[in-house]
């Protein structure tokens, strides 16, 4: 008997069928196990894109306004 093969979505952490879930779906899932959480880490990664430069900007301005130039 054949192992069916199996695969942990990562962003659920799920163990699930990628066989299973690429049938079920009609868009290509990767590497996950359902649309969702496709979306969930794309999402994911456009947070932490937008996020960067916000605290990047913020974390500059503090430190600039805070007198970091010494004399
Ligand atoms: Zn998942």
């Amino acid at each position: 008997m054949a192992v069916p093969p199996k695969a942990v979505c990562p962003t659920c952490s799920k163990n699930f069928d990628p066989v299973k879930a690429r049938a079920a779906s009609s868009t290509s899932l990767g590497p996950f196990c359902s649309p969702r959480c496709r979306q969930v880490d794309l999402g994911k990664w456009l947070n932490e894109e937008y996020r960067v430069p916000v605290e990047d900007d913020s974390t500059e301005e503090g430190r600039s306004s805070e007198g970091g130039e010494p004399s």
